[in-house]
């Protein structure tokens, strides 16, 4: 049954700012490719613009899930704030607030986002570690990318929608192929007290999206299916700052977001079997890496691999594929820009190798994490060399050969659910090895706060109601 899903299987997501992982630029090279293959120095080189068909043979019976080590996830959706309500939605700008300083709050508005909200794909990549020689790690990475088309009626900011068109996300693959599904419909709350312990149909409660006029969808529900049988498998969930990821995963497929944050842990504790590592936590508080971005953390572990004794082979079994966008501005920069290049002498931006994120529109400095990790691991001299190449090829468009880095102020961009949910588990499987990553489980990066969110069950709180109707019916065991 799981070929259903497979129909819906996307080769070519694209993605925006829709998700709480900023960081997105991603060098790429140019828009020719070939699959990913192993190197002798325990890495790999992947090119992922080429297009294939996509076979995924072992997902029969979940197989491939049944057997992972661990399985990265990511999440894009149709936005991450308001933009611009027009007065008939009446939507009170104090509830939406998701970096309240307060946790529980700032879960509240986050919930509210995702209930009004949809996720449009699910990048899912399942690692499996395969028979070793000698002293090296191999780990099988399978990959897949859902579209997603959320059949209730929902907001989308337009940001992210120019974001993903920009960034080649298929809206008509979408529409057309993309898996159909309804959330699950809240029960109504007159219910909630008598179904405790006989389970009743769900019934949407007026006012909610959810359309309880839309059944369950055939594909909606296989996927669902597939979604519990990875929380509910032996391999690890990985994620990347993902409670956001986890919160729409959830509110897609388990059941209604509870009201409490509280009550969110104690289900997403009981829904998933083996641990939860956050890579971004990982990153921030266990390894303390100059930056936690998705793109640097990537790039930084596969320079690692490169020089490390102990081998780790990540062989690619499914590529990836991935349009390339070539976002290399054609404009000089403005002024102000160009006074940014002089003040700080770098030949790349600081703000982008920080946090993965620059808000100018035609930043004249690098963002290509390649080129940044190369310039700070040069010597003097050498940096001197890279910054007179990059002064000169700056700010023309490069032109570069192909395969060949460009080193000016942009690069080829290219965004998805699936490579994000690659990278993350690329990241985790060089961060594991590097050291031990047990005593850090289940503890999810908050944005801004020093201290992780901890997935861990309370004798103070319960499940949800919609989570205990939900678990009867789906974990028959
Ligand atoms: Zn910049």
């Amino acid at each position: 049954m799981i070929k259903d899903v497979i129909k819906g299987l996307h080769r070519g997501a694209k993605h925006g700012v829709l998700t709480s992982k900023q960081g997105r630029n991603f060098y790429k090279g140019n828009k020719s490719g070939s699959t990913g293959r192993h190197t002798k120095h325990g890495s790999y080189v992947v090119e992922w613009s080429k297009v294939r068909t996509y076979v995924v043979p072992d997902m029969t019976d979940f197989k491939l899930v049944s057997k992972s080590d661990f399985i990265s996830l990511d999440t894009e959706f149709t936005g991450i704030k308001l933009e611009q309500p027009s007065d008939e939605l009446a939507l009170d700008y104090g509830k939406w607030n998701n970096r309240n300083k307060d946790i529980g709050e700032r879960y509240k508005a986050l919930r509210l986002l995702v209930s009004t909200h949809s996720l449009v794909s699910l990048g899912m990549s399942i690692f499996t570690k395969k028979q070793s020689e000698s002293n090296t790690t191999n780990y099988i990475s399978n990959n897949f990318n859902f579209i997603l088309w959320c059949q209730n009626t929902h907001l989308v900011s337009p940001s992210s929608i120019s974001f993903l068109s920009e960034s080649g996300f298929d809206f008509n693959f979408q529409i057309q192929q993309g898996i159909r599904f309804v959330v699950p419909a809240p029960m109504p709350k007159s219910k909630q007290e008598e179904v405790k312990d006989k389970p009743a149909k769900r019934r949407a409660t007026s006012g909610s999206l959810s359309n309880s006029k839309v059944s369950e969808t055939n594909d909606g529900r296989i996927m669902r299916d597939l979604i519990v049988s990875v929380f509910k498998g032996p391999g690890s969930i990985v994620i990347h700052n993902g409670l956001l990821d986890l919160m729409f995963i959830y509110h897609t497929f388990i059941a209604k977001l509870p009201e409490s944050i509280s009550t969110f842990i104690m289900d997403i504790c009981d829904l998933a079997s083996a641990p939860i590592f956050d890579t971004k936590y990982l990153a921030e508080y266990v390894s303390r890496d100059e930056a936690s971005f998705l793109a640097y953390l990537y790039e930084k572990r596969k320079r690692y691999a490169q020089s490390s004794t102990n081998t780790i082979n990540i062989e690619i079994r499914d590529e990836i594929q991935l349009f390339g966008i070539d976002l290399t501005p054609n404009k000089q920069p403005d002024d102000t820009q160009q006074q940014q290049t002089k003040k700080t002498g770098l030949p790349y931006c600081e703000t982008f190798a920080l946090y993965g994120y620059c808000s100018l529109i035609k930043c004249p400095l690098s963002h290509d994490i390649k080129f940044i990790l190369d310039y700070k691991e040069a010597s003097p001299q050498q940096r001197k060399l890279m910054k007179l190449e990059f002064d000169s090829n700056n700010p023309k468009p490069n032109n570069t050969e192909s395969g060949k880095p460009t080193i000016n102020g942009s690069l080829s961009s290219y965004h998805s659910a699936v490579f994000d949910a690659h990278m993350t588990g690329y990241i985790f499987a060089i961060s594991s090895s590097m050291e031990s990553v047990d005593s850090h489980k289940n503890k999810i990066y908050l944005i801004g706060k020093d201290f992780p969110l901890c997935i861990e069950p309370s004798k103070f709180s319960k499940h949800s109601e919609d989570y205990n109707e939900f678990k009867s019916k789906k974990f028959k065991t």
